[in-house]
């Protein structure tokens, strides 16, 4: 590319300051917030744009039906949690979903954290009051503490770098355990069956067994092969904070095109996909693949209008519309988005995601939400892409691989009282261990009806 070429991509890369951005903190020290960026500016990149390439077609692929993903993770991660254990556990969570799901739908699946820098929060107030008192809301711990104190609750630029190297750190101990033999699967499975040892999922013994029987039947087959023992695991976060995302781009040497390396895809959220916002000039501009919230007050026109702004070349894999529409409004939201996004004919990617449409407060004042919500919407989007010859790609799931207690239901029957044993989430519930699996086996049976 020629000098001047170069010159207007990183120009454009800085337009989104001229626009308005929302969900950005008020940064009190403006010299530190410059300081940090120009180091974040030089650090190694967490991911490499050919991987970035990798997914993108994958996704592409899952856009086709010929795989599915699974994101999952927390709502928001933690310094303090990105611990060995928690990631081993989140990661076991998600690769004995796959085993499931690989199953099940007989296809690919394509795995996918929100981890690894899902530190940025949108909230519906700046301020929180408690007692007369009145601080900045809880924005995530790349910005601000979540303790309501003003030296917590002040955004601090220098989180920014901790949230840097917690990812680094993070993305390593993915990386050492997806390749190193942690991840092999017939270690899933296993696992898989410790899981169906407990009588309260005796529902899920008949599909448990053929798995098992599809697994040694491999086996003596001698099908031992590299493929089983290691696999690709991608990180996601939602690109919210633009002051860290700009500084982690970098240019592509192979190609002179610009990749946001913080992530291999970074999603824009229902509360800054405003098509003339900062979010959607930013993310047009980088290469990943893209991912963008659809609410149930979503429209044709906002998702094509999304499309001509994102990926006006009709690129496979480059969008994927994840809708949250709620269990209540699924069924008569969707098939109108979906039937005109089809006829425009540009490839995207539907996805779903049951969490973010299906919260509410249970009688004790905790934010839940009900597994069965979270299940009638997933049932609703197989049912309304089955309906319309279209292709449901994957599932996007706030979820963790511990025994909290945050969602109400699933076999363990958590009730409301049930919510204080273990709630320990800082912003959204998540489906605990148990209930990831449950939601895993709950859609092998649901495929298999369609
Ligand atoms: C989230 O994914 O945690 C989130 C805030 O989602 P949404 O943008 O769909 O509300
Ligand atoms: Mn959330």
């Amino acid at each position: 590319m020629s000098v001047d070429a170069d010159a207007q991509v990183l120009a454009g890369l800085d337009r989104w300051r001229t626009m308005s951005a929302g969900q950005q903190p008020h940064w009190p020290d403006l010299a530190e917030l410059d300081a940090v960026t120009r180091k974040l500016a030089l650090v190694p990149p967490l991911v490499f744009a050919g991987e970035a390439d990798a997914l993108r077609a994958q996704l592409g692929a899952a856009g086709r039906g010929e795989a599915f993903l699974l994101q999952g993770g927390d709502c928001a991660e933690t310094f303090a949690e990105a611990t060995a254990d928690n990631i081993r556990n989140k990661i076991k969570t998600i690769l004995q979903m796959a085993v499931v799901l690989t199953y099940g739908a007989s296809l690919p699946v394509i795995k996918m954290g929100r981890m690894a820098g899902q530190y940025a929060k949108p909230r519906s107030s700046d301020e929180e009051t408690r007692g007369g008192v009145t601080l900045p809301a809880f924005r995530g711990d790349i910005i601000n503490g979540f303790e309501f104190t003003p030296e917590d609750r002040t955004p601090d630029p220098r989180r920014l770098l901790e949230a840097y190297h917690t990812s680094a750190s993070t993305l390593n101990l993915i990386r050492a355990f997806t390749t190193g033999g942690f991840a092999s699967l017939l270690r899933a499975h296993e696992w898989n069956k410790g899981f169906m040892a407990n009588p309260a999922y005796a529902r899920y013994e008949e599909i448990a067994a053929e798995i098992d029987r599809a697994i040694r039947f491999m086996a003596a087959c001698g099908a031992d092969f590299d493929a089983l023992r290691s696999v690709d695991f991608y990180s996601s976060h939602e690109g919210l904070l633009l002051d860290y995302e700009r500084p982690l781009t970098r240019i592509d040497s192979r190609t002179g095109l610009p990749y946001d390396c913080s992530a291999h895809f970074l999603w824009i959220g229902e509360r800054t996909r405003e098509l003339d916002g900062a979010h959607v000039d930013y993310f047009s501009r980088v290469h990943n693949p893209i991912g963008i919230k659809l609410g149930p007050a979503s429209t044709a026109d906002d998702a094509l209008a999304l499309i001509d702004k994102l990926n006006p070349t009709a690129e496979p894999g480059r969008i994927t519309f994840i809708t949250r529409m709620g269990a209540g409004k699924i069924r008569d939201r969707l098939p109108a988005l979906v039937e005109k996004v089809t006829a425009d004919g540009r490839p995207v990617t539907w996805v779903c995601d049951p969490m973010h449409g299906n919260g509410i407060t249970s009688a004790s004042g905790y934010k839940t939400r009900r597994f069965s919500d979270v299940m009638d919407e997933v049932a609703g989007f197989f049912e309304v892409h089955r309906a319309l010859g279209t292709v449901p790609g994957g599932l996007h799931i706030e979820l963790t691989g511990d025994d909290v207690t945050e969602v109400l239901g699933g076999s363990e029957e958590i009730d409301d009282a049930g919510l204080a044993r273990r709630y320990e989430t800082l912003v959204d519930p998540r489906l605990n261990h148990q209930q990831s699996l449950e939601l895993a086996l709950q859609v092998v049976e649901l495929l298999r009806r369609s």
